[in-house]
């Protein structure tokens, strides 16, 4: 396995299973209404978060996470990050329609956050905390189906 905490993970099948189906679904319906969304990045390891949290702050370039190790539900396998294409390449531009996406994103019962447009995750509303301490005692396939069960269904 490789640590390369330059390496993006775009696997859905290191993130939680329904939290993947859905994803999958969500991004397939954006794209039919012509939508140019696709998944950029899921599963992120507690070393590739760290290295992100340390652009801006100890390495150049713009700070583009708030979170450090374990303070990511991209730890968890229950979040990812989104990207428009155009001709096949990811692009990033102040025009991209994301209000459409989160429009879509909602409907299918995905969490965003005020401060990072392309980031969608499913918590059932629980804290990072008890999150990282079930997975401690338990392991993360528990907070999956603790995470699943408590979840909101999709509104459409
Ligand atoms: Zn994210």
């Amino acid at each position: 396995m490789s640590h390369d905490p330059k390496k993006i993970n775009r696997d859905y099948a290191s993130l939680a299973p329904f939290f993947s189906q859905r994803l999958q679904m969500a991004i397939q319906e954006a794209q039919d209404q012509g939508l140019s969304i696709d998944f950029f990045e899921g599963y992120r390891s507690p070393n590739r978060q760290d290295y992100l949290f340390e652009q801006g702050r100890t390495r150049e370039g713009k700070i583009i996470t708030k979170a450090r190790a374990f303070q990511s539900w991209h730890q968890y396998g229950v979040a990812a990050d989104l990207c428009f294409k155009i001709d096949g390449k990811w692009a990033w531009s102040k025009s991209d329609p994301w209000d459409k996406v989160h429009e879509i994103m909602d409907d299918f019962g995905f969490e965003m956050l005020s401060w990072e447009k392309a980031h969608v995750q499913i918590t059932a509303g629980m804290s990072i905390s008890k999150a990282e301490k079930i997975v401690q005692d338990h392991g993360l396939m528990v907070l999956w189906s603790i995470i699943e069960s408590d979840r909101t269904g999709p509104r459409n």
